[in-house]
């Protein structure tokens, strides 16, 4: 599928969007990848949205991602009466036993909790708007708080525990259902939210094995233990998302800009697409316009290295998906025509790659010659999608063409930065599918007469073995 720019757009569906026609003028505008909200739907959900998904994608011949991203070990308080009101210096409890809670104490979805917690820890509630200190627990399923920050608190608001050593598993009952779901749907990639270590990655990896899928993971970042483990989460993982909500709920929010550009730098050192979320354009929840500093935010990220940059609650539930859409796109293509992107050195290929090291070094030079000689397009067949997450990590100026006869990799591409998707099954000698996939480069209008282009492969072709052949050609 053909796009205008480089970054890529994530819009998560939701009542406002969810329907073929919208999303169809959302993936026209600029959308690559869905999300699927876990959180806020159940496995037959899933299954629903991910289908109308593949039917946008069949009935527009376009290849959009599905990301279904699970809720993980999420805590949230139970049912609260209405009118609710926590004050200041009183003292507030929890507890695991379900009740309906009121301003005096609150059904909290954890069942061990009681245990986890220590005297001092902070509780905070609805995205950090309310504030308790743990002053002591009965051991069993009983902790006594006392109320640093005030306020109303309704149901199932969540709540974060940054300070405490949480034991629930990484994947809950439900995210085991939800995945099963997804998976039978063949979704391209798999969000985990609230990642603690790279632990929780083997984890999620042996379920997706286990299951037979070739399903990709995406790590969200939204916990200090993340942020600690952040190497060890890098080499497991497929992608990383900065979860900018409850990571500026779980650490101070003044340190997650630092945050942010220190995982964008170790994520393209390790060819590990990047996704900054939440709130970029929140403002077009309920107006036309975002603000300057929503601008700014989106440019930054950008030019931080993003791959992808993600709408929330503006296409899920805002006023204006489509629009929000468009706006976002507008500032990607501006900033893609007037910054300086340039080839990055900073991650030439290392012997400890192995059997990869040759392909490394093929994705590396090829991108460095691109932007040399001005190339117009890098191009290359692959059939697991590793040679277009390589060169689109060198962030060469040119476009990264990439071809296969695998719908679900071609699918899955689209989140990756640069990266423009073609369809070509041909097994053919090499260069006759030279001459076909240079064609359709210049079908798509993104070569032409004159133009050079780079192409790498791996021959024979036929063999469907490791890339060791690179090749520049002038478009006749
Ligand atoms: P969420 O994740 O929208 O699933 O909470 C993103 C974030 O926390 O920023
Ligand atoms: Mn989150």
């Amino acid at each position: 599928m053909i796009t205008d720019k480089k970054t890529k757009i994530v819009a998560t569906l939701g009542p406002a969007s969810a329907n073929f026609d919208t999303m169809t003028d959302m993936v026209k505008s600029g959308v690559n990848v869905f999300r699927v909200n876990c959180s806020h739907s159940n496995p037959e959900g899933i299954r629903e949205t991910i289908r109308l998904v593949r039917e946008v994608n069949e009935k527009n011949n376009f290849s959009v991602a599905v990301l279904a991203d699970l809720q993980g070990p999420k805590l949230r308080v139970g049912e609260i009466e209405d009118g609710a009101m926590l004050t200041t210096g009183n003292t507030f409890i929890l507890t695991s036993k379900p009740c309906v809670g009121n301003s005096e104490r609150a059904y909290l979805t954890y069942e061990t909790f009681a245990r986890d917690v220590k005297p001092g820890e902070r509780i905070l509630l609805d995205d950090g708007k309310l504030m308790l200190e743990v002053e002591e627990s009965n051991q069993v399923d009983t902790v006594k708080t006392r109320v640093i920050q005030g306020g109303s608190l309704k149901s199932r608001k969540g709540v974060n525990l940054p300070n405490t050593k949480i034991s629930l598993p990484c994947l809950t009952k439900k995210d085991l259902e939800d995945l099963e779901a997804a998976l039978q749907e063949e979704v391209e990639w798999v969000g985990l939210s609230f990642v603690r270590s790279g632990e929780d990655i083997r984890q999620l990896r042996g379920e997706i094995n286990a299951r037979k899928s070739l399903a990709k993971i995406i790590s969200k970042i939204e916990k200090p233990e993340a942020v600690e483990d952040i190497d060890d989460i890098l080499t497991e993982t497929d992608a990383v998302m900065v979860a900018r909500g409850d990571l500026g709920v779980e650490v101070p929010m003044e340190r997650v800009p630092v945050i942010q550009k220190m995982i964008v730098k170790k994520a393209l050192a390790k060819s590990v697409p990047i996704i900054i979320a939440t709130q970029m354009m929140e403002t077009m929840m309920e107006n036309l316009s975002p603000t300057r500093a929503e601008v700014n935010d989106v440019a930054n990220s950008m030019l931080d290295g993003a791959d992808a940059v993600m709408l929330s609650g503006e296409t899920s539930v805002g006023k204006y998906p489509v629009q929000v859409v468009q706006m976002m796109r507008n500032i990607i293509v501006y900033v893609e025509e007037n910054a300086n992107f340039h080839f990055l050195d900073e991650h030439p290929p290392t012997k400890d790659a192995g059997d990869r090291y040759i392909t490394d070094s093929i994705c590396y030079n090829a991108s460095k010659i691109a932007d040399q000689i001005g190339a117009k397009a890098i191009l290359t067949m692959t059939h697991s999608g590793y040679t277009g997450f390589k060169i689109s990590s060198h962030r060469p100026r040119t476009t990264v063409a990439v071809f296969t006869a695998n719908r679900s990799i071609l699918n899955m591409l689209s989140l990756v930065w640069g990266v423009q998707t073609f369809y070509y099954d041909k097994l053919g000698s090499t260069d006759q599918s030279f001459a076909d996939i240079k064609e359709m480069v210049v079908q798509a209008g993104l070569a032409k007469k004159g133009d050079r282009v780079i192409k790498i492969a791996s021959m024979p072709i036929k063999e469907l073995g490791m890339t060791n052949t690179l090749k520049i050609s002038e478009v006749e």
